[in-house]
């Protein structure tokens, strides 16, 4: 019975990393871990965070957020905000962290799956965020489901015949990937933008074609003195608390 931790957006918060591995470590075992993306970038603490998901051996894909520590997309993409906490990570790094993002794929395909931050289509920028972009989408997709990560909101797509409907899960909630095609994003581990501050993360079970989405709390406070330590924005600090 194959199970596997969806992990994205983890965004350099350590503290919500940990707490999420304690959670899911405590719910039952996993075969493999995915991170779906974004593991650095307004956080403060990227070497720490990508040595972690290095560890437990995951499948992890490129987001955009990599890619311009990687200076492969223009920091001028971002909001000004994102840009100023992508340029201090970028200085940051270590050289082993910069091998590991360098070795990371931006499509990766495991269990029926295809892992992507963004989209089949676009996966470092485009938002899997509406049905109309999901249908769109459909004809990259060469694996019948689709992990994605990107909006920070924790969703499943389910699309076949007609138009893709979209399911929010609850926190606990068991949702069966019983559609032809199911887009899965657990949400965002380090910086939930739902309302909710609670870190997010989501388990698959490939057998049995269900997805359980969990929210689990953390010490914020602890992440976000790191951040002003550290000088990062305060609109990036501030929105922690509010899960927005
Ligand atoms: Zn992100």
């Amino acid at each position: 019975m194959t199970k596997i931790l969806l992990l994205s957006d983890i965004h350099a918060n350590l503290a919500a990393l940990e707490a999420v591995l304690s959670h899911a470590e405590a719910g039952g075992s996993f075969d493999e871990v995915w991170s779906l993306g974004d593991a650095i970038g307004y956080g403060p603490q990227p070497n720490e965070c990508l040595e972690r998901v290095r560890g437990l051996g995951a499948l992890a894909v490129a987001g955009n957020h990599e890619q311009a520590a990687l200076r492969r997309i223009s920091m001028g993409e971002f909001n000004p905000y994102a840009r100023s906490a992508a340029q201090w990570t970028a200085s940051v790094l270590t050289p082993d962290s910069v091998s590991y993002v360098e070795s990371m794929p931006l499509k990766a395909r495991s269990n029926s799956f295809m892992v992507v931050h963004g989209s089949p289509r676009d996966p470092v920028w485009e938002y899997l965020s509406d049905s109309r972009t999901v249908s769109e989408n459909l004809p990259y997709l060469d694996t019948q489901h689709c992990a994605n990560g990107h909006t920070h909101i924790p969703a499943v797509f389910k699309a076949g015949e007609s138009r893709p409907v979209l399911v929010r899960p609850a926190d606990g909630e068991q949702v069966a990937l019983d559609s032809e095609h199911c887009f899965v994003n657990p949400g965002s581990v380090g910086q939930p933008r739902d309302g909710n501050p609670q870190a997010c993360y989501a388990v698959l079970d490939v057998e049995n074609a269900t997805a359980v989405f969990c929210r689990v709390s953390y010490p914020v406070e602890e992440t976000q003195s790191l951040m002003e330590a550290v000088g990062l924005p305060s609109v990036l600090i501030a929105r922690l608390s509010r899960g927005f």
